[in-house]
């Protein structure tokens, strides 16, 4: 069984531009690869005849209606109006969310308006969705076979409500099937590439595959239209020998995460030396609570006087190899183990552009150099790009290169 959806964004700003629908995008994202189907996303104005007629469109001509937005105390605010129209119901004020408002209010010592009721008003009979993150309540009304729910506008508060009650009152009440979706965070590899190995898997044509780049990885999705018990197990599998260690693991938002975790798990300590990504691994690594288990601090050695006084880089390497040459990478990584003292020492430098590139190291050059247990290994890498793209892969592929190492390194224990 697939369920129709249409989510109908509310509110003048949407139409104005000055705030994007990214409830919309959430919403469908959170459904996406389940049998309940996003077949349009609407944004309609708070005039109380154009939400009335938008609304009970939607509902002729879908399974399921999701709106946001409009449950407000003022006068723009008409989605429980429009409902209760729609459905011939009246306006009751919910009583567990106004004692639990009157608690906030007096709280921070808010004297009461008149419009205060409306805030919590939800129509009569309709399945109350609590609001743990503000005031207004979200409701879930039935129409036969069909489900209209209302959320508040503000996207955190409509998260919170989404996850934690609209979606379990969805799987208690209708058939709901996540099993045709498998989902991967690839990382490290291009968008051709992970075409160019989904292809060599040759799968099934019901079976179909979509990639969205995020900042450091790759969202790999596959819907299996045709749900057949071992197509799913087969696929994952296959994407497992294909992809590797260019697969995060389960649960980890982002490649310096499970970086973290690795030297956690190994009892390895780090340290950094950064010349043309300027401190980004170190922000990347520091924005990990819990990292101070394994990191130790960094040289932002910029210009070439840092990187020979502090990190004992040999000036006249510099002067014939120049700063971003794989000699003066490797150096900056052994004059750091000394420093610091580290299981793994790391050093960057590179063309970041937009200047200073040349035909030998055009803009995107970047050395970069991993002193691990006695050995020092130094990369060419080549990006390219905007300065902050360039400054971005080159911290991406460090923490890659470093996930690769520390892996190979347990293996062979
Ligand atoms: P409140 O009780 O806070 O008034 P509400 O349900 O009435 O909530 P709105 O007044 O429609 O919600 O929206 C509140 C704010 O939430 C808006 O100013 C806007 O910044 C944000 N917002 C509303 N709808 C969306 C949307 N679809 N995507 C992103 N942000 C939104």
């Amino acid at each position: 069984m697939t369920y129709r959806i249409t989510v109908v964004a509310t509110g003048q700003e949407l139409l104005y531009g000055t705030t994007v629908d990214t409830n919309s995008a959430f919403i469908s994202s959170s459904f996406f690869g389940t049998n309940f189907s996003v077949i349009s996303h609407i944004s309609v104005g708070d005039e109380f005849n154009d939400l009335r007629r938008t609304i009970a469109d939607a509902i002729d001509k879908s399974d399921v209606v999701i709106t946001t937005g409009g449950l407000g105390p003022t006068d723009d605010d008409n989605t429980v109006r429009a409902m209760c129209d729609i459905f011939g119901l009246k306006e009751t004020v919910h009583g567990d969310s106004l004692m639990k408002m009157r608690d906030r209010f007096e709280r921070i010592g808010r004297k009461p308006y008149p419009t205060d009721e409306k805030m919590v008003s939800v129509p009569d009979g309709a399945f109350v969705l609590e609001n743990t993150a503000g005031i207004s309540p979200g409701f879930v009304i039935r129409s036969g076979e069909k489900c209209i729910a209302s959320m508040p506008g503000v996207p955190r508060e409509m998260r919170n409500m989404f996850e934690s009650y609209l979606l379990p009152y969805l799987k208690e009440n209708y058939v709901f099937s996540e099993g045709m979706r498998l989902s991967y965070r690839v990382t490290g590899i291009a968008e051709s590439e992970i075409n160019k190995r989904i292809n060599d898997m040759n799968l099934h044509e019901s079976i179909s595959w979509g990639v969205s780049a995020k900042s450091s990885f790759s969202e790999l999705t596959f819907i299996f239209s045709d749900v057949c018990s071992s197509a799913k197990s087969e696929t994952d599998s296959m994407v497992k020998e294909k992809f590797g260690n260019v697969l995060l693991g389960d649960g980890f938002a982002s490649p310096e995460d499970e970086l973290v975790f690795m030297l956690k798990s190994e009892g390895l300590t780090i340290s950094t030396a950064e010349s043309c990504t300027g401190g980004l691994i170190g922000k990347r690594l520091t924005d990990i609570s819990g990292v101070s288990d394994v990191y130790m601090g960094s040289v932002i050695a910029y210009s070439n006087a840092i990187k020979s006084r502090l990190l004992n880089v040999n000036e006249k390497t510099i002067t014939e190899k120049g700063a971003v040459s794989h000699e003066v990478a490797e150096m900056m990584a052994e004059g750091l183990q000394r420093v610091f003292d580290t299981d793994i020492s790391v050093s960057t430098t590179g063309i970041a552009g937009p200047g200073g590139g040349s035909d030998e190291k055009p803009v995107g050059t970047v050395y970069a150099s991993i002193r691990f247990k006695n050995n020092t290994e130094t990369k060419r890498l080549q990006f390219s790009g905007s300065r902050s793209h360039i400054r971005e892969s080159t911290a991406t592929a460090v923490f890659n290169i470093l996930r690769d190492k520390i892996s190979s390194n347990s293996a062979d224990k």
